[in-house]
Protein backbone atom coordinates (compact mmCIF):
# COMPACT_ATOMS: atom_id res chain seq x y z
CA UNK A 1 0.00 0.00 0.00
CA UNK A 2 1.21 3.23 -0.88
CA UNK A 3 -0.97 5.76 0.77
CA UNK A 4 0.98 6.25 4.48
CA UNK A 5 -2.23 4.25 5.97
CA UNK A 6 -1.12 1.29 8.43
CA UNK A 7 -3.18 -2.02 7.15
CA UNK A 8 -4.04 -4.67 8.70
CA UNK A 9 -5.18 -8.55 7.74
CA UNK A 10 -6.67 -10.79 9.96
CA UNK A 11 -9.02 -14.03 9.76
CA UNK A 12 -9.98 -16.96 11.61
CA UNK A 13 -7.94 -20.59 11.42
CA UNK A 14 -9.57 -21.63 8.60
CA UNK A 15 -9.71 -18.53 6.41
CA UNK A 16 -13.32 -18.52 5.85
CA UNK A 17 -13.23 -14.81 8.38
CA UNK A 18 -10.77 -12.98 6.62
CA UNK A 19 -10.85 -9.41 6.49
CA UNK A 20 -8.67 -5.72 6.62
CA UNK A 21 -8.56 -2.48 7.92
CA UNK A 22 -6.80 0.50 8.36
CA UNK A 23 -5.72 2.63 11.12
CA UNK A 24 -3.95 2.44 14.13
CA UNK A 25 -1.63 2.29 16.07
CA UNK A 26 -4.10 0.37 17.83
CA UNK A 27 -4.00 0.21 21.82
CA UNK A 28 -4.73 -2.76 22.68
CA UNK A 29 -6.61 -3.98 26.51
CA UNK A 30 -6.38 -7.28 28.08
CA UNK A 31 -9.91 -8.27 29.27
CA UNK A 32 -9.60 -10.67 32.41
CA UNK A 33 -13.56 -11.34 33.03
CA UNK A 34 -14.61 -14.43 33.24
CA UNK A 35 -16.64 -14.65 29.65
CA UNK A 36 -13.71 -13.68 28.05
CA UNK A 37 -11.37 -16.19 29.87
CA UNK A 38 -14.60 -18.94 28.89
CA UNK A 39 -14.89 -17.65 25.30
CA UNK A 40 -11.34 -17.27 24.60
CA UNK A 41 -9.85 -19.62 26.32
CA UNK A 42 -7.84 -17.40 28.58
CA UNK A 43 -7.90 -13.42 28.90
CA UNK A 44 -8.57 -11.67 26.04
CA UNK A 45 -5.90 -9.48 23.58
CA UNK A 46 -8.43 -6.94 21.89
CA UNK A 47 -8.18 -4.07 19.59
CA UNK A 48 -11.14 -1.99 18.86
CA UNK A 49 -12.09 -1.37 15.03
CA UNK A 50 -14.37 1.56 13.78
CA UNK A 51 -16.41 -1.69 11.87
CA UNK A 52 -17.81 0.33 9.01
CA UNK A 53 -13.66 0.61 8.12
CA UNK A 54 -13.26 -2.95 8.20
CA UNK A 55 -13.09 -4.47 4.63
CA UNK A 56 -14.75 -7.98 5.05
CA UNK A 57 -13.86 -10.92 1.82
CA UNK A 58 -16.33 -12.60 0.21
CA UNK A 59 -19.17 -14.41 2.40
CA UNK A 60 -17.05 -13.80 5.69
CA UNK A 61 -19.78 -12.40 6.96
CA UNK A 62 -21.91 -15.15 6.27
CA UNK A 63 -19.35 -17.40 8.35
CA UNK A 64 -20.24 -15.46 11.62
CA UNK A 65 -21.76 -17.04 14.58
CA UNK A 66 -22.78 -14.25 16.72
CA UNK A 67 -23.47 -15.55 20.43
CA UNK A 68 -25.18 -13.21 22.89
CA UNK A 69 -23.37 -13.48 26.13
CA UNK A 70 -25.18 -10.89 27.69
CA UNK A 71 -27.80 -8.54 27.42
CA UNK A 72 -25.83 -5.86 25.27
CA UNK A 73 -23.11 -7.73 24.24
CA UNK A 74 -22.31 -10.17 20.99
CA UNK A 75 -18.92 -12.82 20.85
CA UNK A 76 -18.53 -13.92 17.11
CA UNK A 77 -16.61 -16.63 16.01
CA UNK A 78 -16.09 -18.64 12.66
CA UNK A 79 -18.79 -21.07 11.86
CA UNK A 80 -16.75 -23.35 10.69
CA UNK A 81 -13.24 -23.70 12.18
CA UNK A 82 -14.47 -22.28 15.98
CA UNK A 83 -11.91 -19.52 15.90
CA UNK A 84 -12.99 -16.90 18.51
CA UNK A 85 -12.96 -13.52 17.24
CA UNK A 86 -15.00 -10.64 17.55
CA UNK A 87 -16.78 -8.93 20.60
CA UNK A 88 -19.72 -6.17 20.03
CA UNK A 89 -22.15 -4.02 21.68
CA UNK A 90 -25.44 -3.59 20.29
CA UNK A 91 -25.62 0.47 18.96
CA UNK A 92 -21.68 0.53 19.34
CA UNK A 93 -19.85 1.68 16.43
CA UNK A 94 -16.33 -0.33 17.21
CA UNK A 95 -16.00 -4.07 17.23
CA UNK A 96 -13.48 -5.77 19.47
CA UNK A 97 -10.99 -7.91 17.48
CA UNK A 98 -8.71 -10.70 19.29
CA UNK A 99 -4.87 -9.57 18.86
CA UNK A 100 -4.43 -13.23 17.54
CA UNK A 101 -6.63 -12.94 14.45
CA UNK A 102 -4.33 -10.11 12.98
CA UNK A 103 -1.28 -11.09 11.18
CA UNK A 104 1.77 -9.81 12.08
CA UNK A 105 3.38 -7.14 11.67
CA UNK A 106 0.54 -5.65 14.03
CA UNK A 107 0.40 -2.22 15.29
CA UNK A 108 -0.23 -2.77 18.60
CA UNK A 109 0.83 -1.07 21.61
CA UNK A 110 -0.66 -3.21 24.96
CA UNK A 111 -2.58 -0.16 26.94
CA UNK A 112 -3.92 -1.92 30.10
CA UNK A 113 -5.63 -4.93 31.80
CA UNK A 114 -9.60 -4.61 32.47
CA UNK A 115 -11.01 -7.06 34.89
CA UNK A 116 -7.83 -7.35 36.79
CA UNK A 117 -10.07 -9.08 39.73
CA UNK A 118 -12.00 -11.54 38.19
CA UNK A 119 -8.69 -13.36 36.77
CA UNK A 120 -7.91 -17.03 36.63
CA UNK A 121 -5.96 -18.07 40.06
CA UNK A 122 -3.65 -20.15 38.11
CA UNK A 123 -1.87 -16.83 36.56
CA UNK A 124 -0.45 -13.81 37.52
CA UNK A 125 -0.69 -10.44 35.71
CA UNK A 126 2.36 -8.95 34.04
CA UNK A 127 4.43 -6.67 35.79
CA UNK A 128 4.62 -3.96 33.00
CA UNK A 129 3.67 -1.21 34.62
CA UNK A 130 0.44 -0.34 32.90
CA UNK A 131 -2.67 0.23 34.83
CA UNK A 132 -4.38 -3.07 35.98
CA UNK A 133 -7.66 -1.64 36.69
CA UNK A 134 -10.21 -4.14 39.03
CA UNK A 135 -12.96 -3.75 36.92
CA UNK A 136 -13.96 -2.24 33.67
CA UNK A 137 -12.67 1.09 32.98
CA UNK A 138 -12.74 3.54 35.50
CA UNK A 139 -14.24 6.30 32.96
CA UNK A 140 -16.04 5.43 30.00
CA UNK A 141 -13.66 4.47 27.33
CA UNK A 142 -13.55 5.92 23.44
CA UNK A 143 -13.35 2.21 22.53
CA UNK A 144 -15.65 -1.05 23.51
CA UNK A 145 -14.68 -3.18 25.99
CA UNK A 146 -13.26 -6.66 25.09
ZN1 LIG B 1 -12.69 -20.30 10.32
ZN1 LIG C 1 -13.93 -9.53 29.18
Amino acid sequence: MTDGANHQSGSCLCGAVSFHFAGGPFPLTWCHCSMCRKFHGHAMPAIAVTSDTIKWSDGAQDHIAWFVSSEKGRRGSCRRCGSALFYREEGEKHIAIVAGAIDDPTNFVVDDHIYAADKGDWYELPDDGLPHHEGDWPTPPSRPRP
